[in-house]
């Protein structure tokens, strides 16, 4: 069962390609009725826009930190 953190963890290499399709099918799917993920998704990309101006890196770590704080948000209700 895919979950919030999974996919959190995958998303880089989602995103980068390297991921097979049976795992990316799973994340569209978790990403197709989870609003929390498809936020993740639109940080990831936005921060991935933003860090290509400066630099060709990944961003793993500013991923993470806002999926946690949205999840943390969403705990505290
Ligand atoms: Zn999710």
């Amino acid at each position: 069962m895919m979950t919030c953190r999974d996919l959190a963890e995958k998303l880089g290499a989602w995103k980068a390609g390297e991921l097979p399709l049976q795992a990316r099918a799973l994340l569209s799917l978790h990403a197709a009725w989870c609003p929390c993920c498809r936020a993740l998704m639109a940080t990831y990309d936005t921060t991935l826009t933003l860090s290509a101006e400066l630099a060709d890196q990944r961003v793993p770590d500013e991923v993470a930190a806002a999926f946690d704080t949205m999840i943390d948000r969403a705990m505290d209700g």
